[in-house]
């Protein structure tokens, strides 16, 4: 598996990594959380030699994680496969925070929607959909049991997790995701979340890890 890590600048203030997963002998290939720049990732889908994605995922709806969702999907296909419960918010901007973050508003419909357990494939790397709601209703991680990674999105970052004072969000969840969800994965898990850099308060936060401290995130 050819896995690229892509820091894209959002309206944000903050880069948002994006990812982009190959298989190397298919050429298959899928792009997680487009959140900006999409000149740049196509850049790197041009380098890898992909013409065509097979999926765009996203882990949840807000607008820093698929700001350059429009371009890159013209420009090189792909099904946009979000969680059900977090469509709506693609075409709410008051659910994808567009104009919060300030940037353009941006709307438009999932290809797919997927649910727990899904099974999603690229080329023959299989990732399974873990819906960890709590940053959004319809957050969700990727788990990729043979290459053992965890694209964890807004969920869980290092130390600490994602933000719970948003539309749709759920203190209570977020952490019931988190602890039995993502600390159950196997000790060598590698975490890719949004950004390596994250939360001024997160000594605050830091203890309550101590029990998943088994994931480890990667530098
Ligand atoms: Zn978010």
């Amino acid at each position: 598996m050819i896995l690229k890590r892509i820091p894209v600048e959002t309206a944000l203030g903050e880069p948002t990594n994006c990812y982009i997963v190959e298989d190397e002998q298919t050429k298959e290939a899928m792009v997680i959380d487009p959140g900006g720049e999409p000149e740049k990732i196509i850049e790197m889908l041009d380098t890898l030699g992909i013409d065509n994605l097979k999926y765009i995922y996203l882990t949840h709806c807000h607008g820093d994680h698929f700001g350059g969702i429009l371009e890159l999907k013209e420009k090189k296909g792909g099904k946009v496969l979000i969680h059900r419960d977090d469509a709506e918010g693609l075409y709410n901007i008051g659910i994808s925070l567009t104009y919060y973050i300030g940037m353009e508003d941006i709307t438009l419909e999932a290809d797919s929607r997927v649910d727990e357990g899904d099974l999603i494939h690229i080329g023959n790397i299989e990732f399974r959909v873990i819906h960890t709601p709590g940053h959004t209703k319809g957050g969700t991680c990727l788990y990729c049991e043979k290459e053992k990674l965890l694209f964890s999105g807004d969920t869980l970052f290092r130390g600490t997790w994602g933000r719970t004072d948003l539309p749709t969000s759920n203190f209570a969840d977020i952490i019931n995701s988190i602890t039995n969800k993502l600390a159950i994965l196997p000790d060598d898990t590698i975490v890719y979340p949004r950004t390596w850099e994250n939360n001024k308060d997160k000594r605050r936060r830091t203890n309550i890890f101590k029990s998943t401290s088994k994931i480890r995130l990667e530098n």
